[in-house]
């Protein structure tokens, strides 16, 4: 492309971004994402989730004039996602089973008239034959693949539907493919080139840090009572708690509930209808938080939610990063919790073991998947910076000395006083009787607790019954995980492990071996990050909270999800701005041109009233 025309094209890239998005300028990678897609050049796109991924295929057809098709794996994404974009005035439509004949007709005819710059498509409708001839006939020559890794089986969420668009360089000679993953692995991206047949692609990827979320992990000690004192942080907020068992969701949830957080559960089990409605319900804001099992979140675009919280270990780092990724996609920060027990990589283990054991899973998965359980092990029991650790995960590095935004750079963490002391205190417990017993019974003795299993061993006799009495139990069985993953304390396999006494522990009792543990922190020691209170600086929080409640009334009315009239992003600068004319109004970052024509008089009125109504305001 010769330089004046690189030049139009970055003019009509800006245009194309303030007209419709009212952003002012790309990200880093956008920029070379959306040029491959002009230029119709097969890419690979990797970034993280809340990246901006979108972007990089709903511009280029603006530029280029012409129609490109995405293939998406969920009929709920593509639907938020045209209705996102024709609130912005981007014609775009979406082809997919749960049409009735009528509206697929009107989208097909759209579709030759060339009424749309984006239609929406799922893989298996895209390589029907029919279909195939119509697009050849209909000109669409670039694609776009968005969650690419459900092609590859080393991802996290292999679609078998996904395989067939192998084809689709066959079927129709001479088109573009443009894939676009959040997953880095080197193997999954691998496996997106060659599945997909790219020529010669343009392969970007980008930083993995996400500096605006704050990463913590907390001894698990009460699940229920640690999640609502997280979840009192994100009052009328967004937040998505997830749990291991379906069981646990459901209780967790009632349990929020009764505590007045506007919360309920969701997991796989669940019929489609009350999926659907949970999900509607999140998406306008009727809800603020939902429990749910990991089959929770992709199709879930809500981009304002504030806070993911695990209350157990996920099955890899991967997995953490996908699920946890899901807070502050708009850019805003957001808080990551995770409450640990080191029980839990153990039971995940054994789950592991079991299946590979009973012929579930082939010996090279059962390596593979507990490598991935030790390195998400590794970050909830290191104390490093949890960015660093995540960066350098994703084969990158870690720029900066101390992030400021996790719980070991704020300064969080907080050691047990004299971790050795209590150290020891638990393994001589264990040497006292014998190695034969089990961690609760162990946790139990220490705690001075009158169970029968105490009674009938007379282990309340012991010199070790009720040493640490003045911990609850839970709090002592947290630490005498901590031991086991540190591996000062060994434990048997089988139905019922047995602690046991290894090396490390005797160089522990001789005072050859320090060990420092971790107690819960209370919520006083939990701070603000800089960047936290720096993007609510000038705020009028009232006038946010009003200018939410004008967005949800009219979401409802238009029945479209509530972020899609405007981000949090927006609504803050609206309420730190005050624009009361619709020129300061369109000045706004993510007012576009139809925005502006269709939100602008209401939200300026709503503005302009709350301002005389406040005339001193309250920043
Ligand atoms: P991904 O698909 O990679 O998870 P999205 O495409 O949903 O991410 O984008 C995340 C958020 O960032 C969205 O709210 C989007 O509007 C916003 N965004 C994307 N690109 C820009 C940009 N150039 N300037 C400002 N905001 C942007
Ligand atoms: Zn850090």
């Amino acid at each position: 492309m010769g330089a004046v025309a690189a030049e139009g094209t970055e003019a009509a890239i800006g245009n194309a971004l303030r007209k419709f998005w009212g952003f002012e300028e790309l990200r880093p990678l956008q920029e070379e994402a959306i040029r491959a897609g002009i230029e119709g050049r097969d890419s690979l796109v990797v970034m993280p989730t809340g990246g901006g991924k979108s972007l990089c295929y709903q511009l280029p057809p603006l530029v280029a004039g012409r129609t490109d098709v995405v293939v998406s794996p969920l009929i709920a994404l593509m639907k938020d996602q045209v209705d996102s974009l024709r609130q912005n005035g981007y014609p775009a439509a979406a082809l997919h089973s749960a049409l009735d004949p009528e509206s697929m007709r009107e989208v097909e005819l759209g579709m030759t008239e060339g009424r749309y710059r984006l239609v929406f498509a799922a893989p298996e409708r895209l390589v029907a034959p029919r279909f195939l001839d119509w697009l050849g006939r209909a000109e669409i020559r670039n694609f776009a693949v968005d969650e690419a890794h459900c092609i590859s089986h080393w991802g996290h969420d292999f679609r078998p539907e996904y395989r067939q668009l192998a084809e689709l360089k066959e079927r129709i000679p001479g088109i573009s493919l443009h894939a676009f993953t959040a997953t880095a692995t080197v193997r999954v991206r691998d496996d997106i080139l060659t599945q997909l047949r790219l020529r010669d692609p343009v392969e970007l990827i980008g930083n993995f840090d996400r500096p605006n979320l704050v990463y913590r992990v907390l001894p698990r000690i009460d699940a229920a009572s640690q999640t609502l004192e997280v979840l009192n942080r994100h009052r009328g907020e967004a937040a998505i708690v997830y749990c291991l068992s379906r069981r646990d969701t459901e209780d967790l949830a009632a349990s929020l509930a009764a505590r007045g957080v506007r919360a309920a559960h969701y997991h796989a089990g669940l019929d489609a209808e009350s999926r659907r409605r949970t999900q509607d319900q999140f998406m306008a804001e009727e809800i603020d938080v939902v429990v749910a099992t990991v089959a929770f979140g992709m199709g879930i675009d809500r981009s304002d939610v504030r806070c993911v919280i695990h209350t157990a270990l996920p099955k890899s780092v991967e997995h953490y990063q996908q699920e946890a990724g899901r807070a502050g996609r708009d850019g805003l920060p957001a808080e990551c919790v995770l409450l640990y027990s080191g029980a839990d990589a153990m039971r995940l283990q054994s789950l592991i073991e079991r299946s590979a054991n009973e012929g579930k899973a082939a010996p090279e998965v059962r390596e593979t998947s507990i490598k991935l359980l030790h390195q998400m092990r590794n970050y909830a029991s290191s104390t490093r910076c949890r960015h660093a650790f995540l960066v350098e995960y994703f084969g990158q590095r870690y720029e900066k000395e101390s992030c400021g935004t996790c719980d070991v750079c704020l300064d969080e963490v907080e050691g047990v006083e004299d971790g050795t002391v209590t150290a020891q205190k638990i393994l001589s417990c264990i040497a006292r009787t014998d190695e034969r017993f089990g961690a609760t019974h162990i946790a139990d003795i220490l705690a001075g607790a009158k169970t029968a299993r105490i009674r009938q061993w007379n282990h309340d006799k012991l010199s070790t019954y009720g040493l640490l009495a003045e911990l609850p139990r839970k709090s002592i069985l947290n630490l005498v995980y901590q031991l086991v993953d540190q591996q000062l304390i060994d434990r048997s396999e089988g139905d019922r492990p047995i602690l046991q006494l290894n090396g490390r522990s005797w160089e522990v009792m001789r005072e050859e071996r320090k060990v420092q543990l971790q107690q819960p922190r209370g919520a006083d020691r939990v701070k603000r990050s800089r960047s936290d209170s720096e993007s609510w600086e000038g705020v009028d929080r009232d006038l946010f909270e009003s200018l939410r409640d004008l967005r949800r009334e009219l979401a409802t009315e238009r029945g479209v999800p509530a972020y899609v009239i405007f981000g949090d992003a927006t609504l803050r600068e609206l309420a730190r701005l005050k624009p009361t004319t619709l020129e300061d109004f369109a000045q706004v970052k993510g007012v576009g041109e139809k925005k502006l024509l269709d939100l602008g008089g209401g939200f300026v009125a709503h503005i302009q009233r709350y301002c005389e109504e406040h005339p001193e305001g309250s920043a």
